[in-house]
């Protein structure tokens, strides 16, 4: 069984503040620590549960956010930035199923920590097909379109239920944390959620069945809102393809969704 992992860092246990989430920040060295123990955790739930091949993707900021000497040996990391295309480096239809570990919920969420979608300096939100979507919405689709279905989401309780809306009841979830705001919590200990949160991987994989790929029919259209007129200054837009629609907003359409992504993102 191989099983695809994406880990964003917002979503860990112990994390809720922009010093634990940006390198050169005060609290961001111990951060990197939480992730990455909380990556092996996942890493040991999956080889328990019969996992033969596990890729974990760093898509934190940069993509290189865990420390490497600390990382579990039973699976393979991808680290590094690349474009949109290649969000998920090495993803094909051989994989049984993906987790999305560590999410946050999409801009805009009241009372969810580091609400944003893919970046809280460039966007105010995004829209897709008029609906708006976040990263588990985003990603589930680009996962989507390999065939491989999400079958656990972990990250606060507004990513939780984000999940289920996005993605369909059968998803797995757990909840690391109860959002109080963007900046507060009510936490669950990460030694705690180290522990639950191999329970949990159990649990997606014996009820993996009920999930399927994410997918939404095409033409589509994104519709993303800047948060300054120079960001959106800085996107070409060709009046047929993508438009600007006001100050803010630039509209991009494909029948691709793979590139309207790396053209819309
Ligand atoms: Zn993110």
């Amino acid at each position: 069984m191989k099983i695809y992992v994406a880990v964003d860092m917002e979503g860990i246990g112990g994390i809720i503040h922009t010093s634990q989430l940006m390198k050169g920040e005060g609290m961001y060295e111990e951060s990197r620590r939480l992730l990455t123990d909380e990556v092996n955790a996942v890493v040991e739930g999956l080889l328990q549960a019969g996992a033969t091949e596990i890729i974990v993707r760093d898509v934190h900021a940069t993509g290189i956010n865990f420390v490497p000497d600390r990382l579990h040996p039973g699976a393979s990391y991808f680290m590094g930035a690349t474009s949109f295309k290649e969000r998920f480096p090495g993803i094909d239809a051989s994989f049984d199923g993906a987790f999305l570990i560590g999410y946050h919920a999409m801009a805009g969420v009241a009372q969810a920590v580091r609400d944003h979608t893919y970046s809280s300096r460039s966007f105010s939100s995004v829209k897709l097909n008029g609906r708006p979507v976040g990263e588990i919405g985003l990603d589930g689709l680009l996962l989507g379109q390999y065939g491989v279905p999400v079958l656990l989401v972990t990250g606060d309780d507004k990513t939780c239920e984000e999940a289920k809306q996005e993605l369909g009841q059968g998803v797995a979830t757990y909840c690391t944390k109860k959002a109080w705001g963007r900046h507060s919590a009510l936490m669950i200990p990460p030694q705690r959620v180290r522990t639950e949160i191999k329970e949990a991987i159990g649990e997606a994989i014996r009820n993996r069945a009920e999930c399927r790929p994410h997918r939404i029919e095409g033409p589509y259209e994104l519709t993303v809102q800047y948060l300054s007129t120079d960001l959106a200054d800085g996107r070409y837009c060709d009046g047929v393809q993508s438009e600007r629609l006001d100050g803010l907003t630039i509209r991009t359409k494909d029948t691709d969704l793979i590139r309207l992504m790396s053209r819309g993102i």
